[in-house]
C-alpha cells in the first residue's frame, strides 16, 4: 500500500485532516449529491483503517459512532490513516430506507460495475475509490427495520488478521459468518483486506450501548493493528464464538408476545414467546428448537406466519456465554459507570 492517499484528485499530506465531498449522481431534482469522507492522516505512517456506515440507508447507528470517533482525543495520536464514511448509501438515508432508488440492496451489489444500475455503480465507485485504498475495514450496521441485534461482530474468523481485529472488539459474541455473495465484506475479502461487520441495535434508532461499544471497538482495533499504543487491560474481555445461528419463525400470523430478553440463554424447548390473534384467542407457543443465546429479535409484535421472531446463536458452551453477556451488560449498560466519563469516551451520556 502506497503511503500517498489519493481521493477525488486530492493528495492529503501526512498530519492533515479534511472532509472530502465525493460527488455522486445527482437527485432527480438535479440537486447535487455528495458522499462526505473524513480523512484523518497521522503524522507517522501505519495502517489505513476504513470505517463506513449506512450502506443500508436506515441503519444510522454507525453515523453516531463515527461522529464520536472523529472527535475522539485518541484519534489525534494515530499512526497511519483513519478514513471514515458516515453515510455510504446517501440515497437511502434521505428516504429513511435500506435500499437505493432502484430498490436494490447496495450490500448485495459488490463489486458492482461502472455500467450497471445505480446500486451497482455506487458499489463499484465506493470499492474502487475508497475500499481498495485501505488496509483494514470495519462496516457498521444495525439490525433491519423493526429488529434489534445484540452487539456482535461477523467476520471470517479463520483468517488470523481478521480474527485478531474481531477479538479486540469488546462484543460478547463473534459470529463466524459465511460470506454472502455481493456484500462489501466478500469484495474486501477478495482484495485481502481484513474486514469486520459490526451489527448492533436497530434501524432508525440510536441505541446508546451499541454506540458506545462501537466507539470502544474501533479504538481497540486501532490498538490491535498498531495505529495506537496497546494498553494493559485490567479485565480482558473474552468474546465467545458462535459457529452457527438461525432464526425462529412465527408458526402462525397474529400478535407476538416475546418472553425472553436480549442476550438470554435459552435451553432446548424453552418457551420464548406466544403468537395469538389480537383478541387473545388461538394461542401458539413458540419454543426454542435448541439451546443457544438470543442475539437478535423482532421489535414489531405484528407477525405473519413465517416471519423471523428471534435469532439464536449456537455455542459449544452456551452457559459460559451467558456469563460473558452478563459481564458485558454490566460494563456497557446505560446504568453502568463505565463510559460515562471514561477517558475512552469523549461524549458523556446525555
Ligand atoms: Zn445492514
Amino acid at each position: 500500500m502506497s503511503d500517498d492517499f489519493e481521493i477525488n484528485g486530492q493528495h492529503p499530506p501526512r498530519g492533515s485532516r479534511l472532509i472530502v465531498d465525493f460527488p455522486l449522481p445527482p437527485l432527480t431534482s438535479n440537486s447535487a449529491l455528495h458522499m462526505p469522507i473524513h480523512i484523518i492522516r497521522g503524522k507517522r505512517p501505519g495502517p489505513r483503517l476504513l470505517v463506513c456506515a449506512a450502506l443500508h440507508g436506515d441503519e444510522i447507528g454507525g453515523i453516531e459512532i463515527i461522529r464520536r470517533l472523529v472527535s475522539h482525543p485518541a484519534i489525534r495520536r494515530i499512526r497511519g490513516d483513519f478514513i471514515a464514511v458516515p453515510i455510504v448509501n446517501v440515497y437511502g438515508f434521505i428516504h429513511h430506507s435500506r435500499y437505493l432508488p432502484d430498490r436494490r440492496d447496495l450490500n448485495r451489489c459488490f463489486p458492482g460495475s461502472e455500467k450497471g444500475p445505480i446500486a451497482s455503480r455506487l458499489a463499484n465507485l465506493f470499492l474502487n475509490e475508497v475500499v481498495t485504498k485501505c488496509s483494514h475495514g470495519i462496516d457498521l450496521h444495525t439490525a433491519a427495520i423493526h429488529r434489534e441485534n445484540l452487539p456482535q461482530i461477523r467476520a471470517c474468523l479463520n483468517e488470523p488478521a481478521t480474527r485478531d481485529m474481531a477479538e479486540a472488539f469488546p462484543v460478547p459474541v463473534l459470529l463466524d459468518a459465511s460470506l454472502r455473495p455481493g456484500t462489501i465484506r466478500e469484495a474486501a475479502g477478495k482484495l485481502g483486506i481484513p474486514w469486520l461487520v459490526y451489527e448492533a441495535g436497530e434501524a432508525l434508532r440510536f441505541d446508546e450501548v451499541s454506540i458506545r461499544v462501537g466507539v470502544r471497538g474501533v479504538i481497540q482495533v486501532m490498538r490491535e493493528i498498531g495505529m495506537l499504543a496497546k494498553r494493559q487491560t485490567k479485565r480482558p474481555h473474552v468474546p465467545q464464538t458462535a459457529n452457527k445461528s438461525y432464526w425462529v419463525r412465527a408458526p402462525q400470523s397474529g400478535v407476538y408476545r416475546n418472553l425472553m430478553p436480549m442476550g438470554a440463554h435459552v435451553g432446548k424447548e424453552d418457551l420464548i414467546g406466544i403468537v395469538s390473534d389480537p383478541y387473545g384467542k388461538n394461542e401458539a407457543q413458540v419454543f426454542a428448537p435448541s439451546s443457544g443465546v438470543i442475539i437478535g429479535r423482532t421489535n414489531l409484535p405484528l407477525v405473519y406466519e413465517g416471519d423471523a421472531l428471534c435469532h439464536i446463536a449456537l455455542f459449544k458452551d452456551a452457559g459460559e456465554v451467558a456469563g460473558v453477556i452478563e459481564d458485558f451488560q454490566s460494563r456497557f449498560g446505560v446504568e453502568s459507570d463505565e463510559g460515562v466519563y471514561d477517558n475512552e469516551f469523549d461524549s458523556p451520556i446525555l
